[in-house]
């Protein structure tokens, strides 16, 4: 990646095409996008949330990485209110162009939604059971890139709060071997 932004990409948890049905999106989820004590807007359960509840598909217009590139790069390194997301090996979600709720889940690292990806779709689940009120959370999982400064967990600094926070949006560093 050139230029002087560091674009931020979300990532999660791909399963497998085929084998059993996944259970289908929420026709229409109990939530709200409300501002949240962990940065700037948030979505809130209005009402009990299952877990296993496929809650909603992160929505917005199917890209290419060098499209992504394109749009972003110019942006300031901090500058995280880009709503990117890793679908498959050649596609990033733009929730910015016609995103949905599901763009505003806020990053923690202990939370209780997760990014699953399926057939290139990407859709928020809830992982635990989730009470009315509750701020949904899914961990972004951004990738670390080879020439990201040495700065990068700062730029991507996390505050939610967690007794496990790892004090990063990005992915942990690969253990060495
Ligand atoms: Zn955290």
């Amino acid at each position: 990646m050139s230029g002087a932004g560091r674009v931020p990409h979300r990532a999660g948890r791909r399963v497998p095409a085929g084998g059993a049905p996944r259970t289908a999106v929420c026709a229409a989820p109990p939530v709200e996008v409300r501002v949240s004590p962990l940065h700037g807007l948030g979505v809130f359960a209005l009402a009990p949330i299952e877990r296993g509840t496929r809650i909603f598909e992160y929505l917005g217009e199917r890209i290419s990485h060098e499209e992504a590139d394109r749009r972003y790069d110019h942006k300031a390194p901090h500058d995280n209110h880009t709503f990117l997301f890793i679908a498959a090996e050649d596609t990033v979600i733009d929730a910015g162009v016609g995103g949905n709720e599901a763009r505003f889940v806020n990053h923690a690292c202990e939370p209780n939604c997760e990014s699953v990806i399926e057939r290139a779709r990407v859709y928020i689940e809830a992982l635990r059971d989730i009470a009315a009120g509750e701020e949904l959370t899914y961990d972004y999982q951004i990738r670390r890139e080879r020439d990201d400064p040495p700065d990068i967990d700062a730029l991507f600094a996390c505050r939610c709060g967690s007794a496990r926070c790892r004090g990063s949006m990005l992915w942990p560093r690969r253990r060495a071997p």
